[in-house]
């Protein structure tokens, strides 16, 4: 008989939070959906709200939530560099009372936990690739720490919350994912050189453009959700979830700018400050303990968003024209 469980999931409009969502329903689970839209939109779930399952509350996670749930996917927080750096004070409160209030919730409901950690964790990594035992290079007071010192106290709730009330806890680290439904203008590397090339405006290299990260299909990436929320309880955690392949920000222009048959050309901007020059994920603990890895390479996954972002744009231009 199907498993089926009333399931929350915090950030669920978001880019993730909407695939997983979608993950949920499919196998048969009730979805109750919790955001506040700072980046998500509701374009990303629109499809889903006739669906008898799925329920969607708007609610910041800052605030304590009473709701009567059995399993818990921790997901609410600005992602991309440009959004979470528009407020950071509310990044930091984001993750971490947000944090607080979800493993107060799991505790209570005694429901099972998942957080959405990241590889920032890592900071500007001095060891490559990155294993989930490295404790990470991260500046405590920079521009980018109201996200990367917020997940990292996060996680530490994270594991006091198992170790001090015995509550039930998953933790992936997730590396730069990305497909359909992000958001075109949210800032992010993948997004904004596919809607510059589509444009046929200049390509925005920050730096020299030879710092590199590892990308991984959002496919490949929500099966890795569900393997590591199926996962025996005695799983080490946290787990680092991404692609190993890793790309200059370089090649990864050249490589759009091929696909998409564009002319534009590259021009370069300052690098933002601690930005990190290298991320790898090292993925054994993921294959031996999950048997998962991803399968979809990045020129396949770019073709299918890239074909997303061309839809998106003409919609947009032919909503535009009088
Ligand atoms: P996203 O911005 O598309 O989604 C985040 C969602 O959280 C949005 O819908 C937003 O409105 C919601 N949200 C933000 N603050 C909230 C609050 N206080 N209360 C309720 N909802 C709130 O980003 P995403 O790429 O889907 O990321 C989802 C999660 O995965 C985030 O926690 C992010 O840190 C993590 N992550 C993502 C990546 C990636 O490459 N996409 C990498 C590492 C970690
Ligand atoms: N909390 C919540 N929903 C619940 C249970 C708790 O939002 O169903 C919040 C609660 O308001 C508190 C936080 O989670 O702010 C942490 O709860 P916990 O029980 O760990 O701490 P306490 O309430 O004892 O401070
Ligand atoms: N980047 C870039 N041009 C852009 C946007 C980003 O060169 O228009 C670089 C950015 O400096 C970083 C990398 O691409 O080195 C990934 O940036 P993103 O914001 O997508 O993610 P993160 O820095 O969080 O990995």
């Amino acid at each position: 008989m199907l498993d089926t469980k009333r399931i929350l999931v915090t950030g669920g409009s978001g880019f993730l939070g909407s695939f997983l969502c979608e993950s949920l329903l499919d196998d048969g689970h009730d979805v109750l959906c919790v955001d506040n839209f700072q980046t998500g939109a509701r374009e990303n779930v629109r499809h889903l709200l006739d669906h008898p399952r799925f329920e969607m509350l708007r609610h910041d996670v800052t605030v304590p939530l009473w709701v009567e749930v059995d399993e818990i996917w921790n997901l609410a927080c600005p992602a991309s560099p440009v959004h979470y750096q528009t407020d950071p004070v509310q990044t930091v409160k984001t993750s971490v009372m947000g944090a607080i209030n979800m493993l107060g919730l799991a505790k209570r409901t005694k429901s099972k936990i998942f957080q959405a950690s990241t590889s920032e964790v890592y900071g500007d990594p001095r060891v490559h690739p990155q294993p989930e035992g490295y404790w990470g290079n991260v500046n405590p007071i920079g521009p980018r720490s109201c996200y990367d010192e917020g997940k990292r106290c996060a996680e530490t709730l994270f594991f006091d919350y198992q170790r001090q009330c015995g509550v039930n806890i998953r933790m992936a680290r997730i590396f730069n994912t990305y497909g359909p439904r992000m958001n075109p203008y949210d800032g992010r590397v993948v997004s904004n050189f596919i809607v510059q090339a589509l444009k046929g405006e200049p390509i925005t290299l920050y730096g020299e453009g030879q710092q590199t990260r590892s990308f991984c299909y959002v496919e490949d990436l929500i099966r890795g959700f569900r393997a590591l929320m199926d996962a025996p309880d005695d799983t080490p955690m946290p787990i680092n979830l991404g692609n190993p392949g890793e790309f200059t920000i370089r090649e990864l222009a050249e490589i759009i700018n091929e696909l998409t048959g564009s002319q534009s050309r590259m021009v370069y901007r300052p690098l933002p400050q601690d930005d990190p020059t290298q991320r790898r994920p090292d993925i054994t603990r993921a294959k031996e303990l999950l048997g998962w890895e991803p399968k979809i390479a990045l020129r396949e996954g770019l073709i299918r968003t890239i074909e997303h972002f061309d839809e998106v744009l003409t919609r947009a231009a032919a909503s535009a024209t009088p």
